[in-house]
């Protein structure tokens, strides 16, 4: 049988990051929900004291409301949502969080390299609707923890994809048992060669990071790295005796990393 090593990424790909035309979401922990568009998702991580938003799909209200029905489906209360934690400083992830700021008051946090990236590289400069639109509470880096409740998320400066890029390790949990989960930050290699090999070593640190930590689940921000579609499609009908798709096991994650060593290899050897 043939499997793929590497996913598509095409123009359509791109351009679906903007469709606000459909949106899906599913419970893949007890505690960790995913809400996606076509092409970018977040995560919503609950702990004992409120609701921690991991990155924000897209800078249109459709993005939050959908976010805000996904946590109110799942029995949730998005009135309790606390914080929002950013990867990195692109359109695509801090995508609604001014909803999240005027509406929850959440506070919000990323590096500051990328928050002055962001306001100094607006992604669609002829669209102001894309620029910075909000403010960054906390400037996260390498080695911080941010704390909610019962959960810790760790955070690694993972620069190349941008140059303030982070990753995050938090622990999920499924029928009491405590996994630990992996986000890489920025999906896709840079085009440029010096940074494509900035890119690898972050990764190579975060690989390490995650083995130190125990890391067996493996998630993504964007679905086409990760037939993330197809995941969460998967995660809404699973059946009690299915195993949970996103606990790959610790080689599991490591082997998914491979994946952006291709994309990257890719991108060297087209120079
Ligand atoms: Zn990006």
């Amino acid at each position: 049988m043939t499997r793929q090593n590497k996913p598509t990424v095409t123009r359509e790909t791109i351009c679906a990051m903007e469709d606000m035309t459909f949106f899906t979401h599913a419970l893949i922990f007890d505690d960790l929900l995913i809400v996606s568009n076509k092409e970018t998702n977040c995560f919503v991580l609950k702990s004992t004291d409120g609701l921690i938003v991991i990155d924000a799909i897209w800078p249109k209200e459709e993005a939050f409301n959908a976010i805000i029905r996904a946590i109110d489906d799942v029995g949730w209360n998005a009135k309790m949502i606390k914080k929002l934690v950013l990867t990195h400083g692109h359109v695509d992830h801090t995508g609604c969080g001014k909803w999240l700021v005027e509406n929850c008051h959440a506070t919000t946090y990323l590096s500051k390299t990328d928050d002055i990236y962001w306001e100094a590289h607006p992604a669609k400069p002829n669209r102001p609707e894309t620029w910075k639109d909000y403010k960054i509470d906390v400037h996260i880096k390498d080695g911080d923890t941010i704390v909610l409740g019962d959960k810790t998320i760790y955070a690694y400066g993972t620069p190349g994809h941008t140059p303030g890029c982070m990753s995050y390790i938090f622990p999920v949990t499924e029928d009491n048992q405590i996994h630990m989960a992996a986000l890489w930050g920025g999906t896709t290699p840079p085009r440029e060669k010096n940074k494509v090999e900035q890119y690898l070593m972050s990764l190579d640190y975060f690989k390490e990071q995650a083995k130190i930590k125990n890391v067996d689940v493996a998630l993504s921000n964007h679905t086409a790295v990760d037939n993330g579609l197809e995941r969460i499609a998967y995660s809404k009908v699973r059946m009690t005796y299915m195993p949970n798709i996103y606990i790959v096991g610790r080689e599991g994650f490591q082997n998914f990393c491979q994946v952006f060593r291709t994309l990257s290899h890719d991108i060297l050897s087209d120079m």
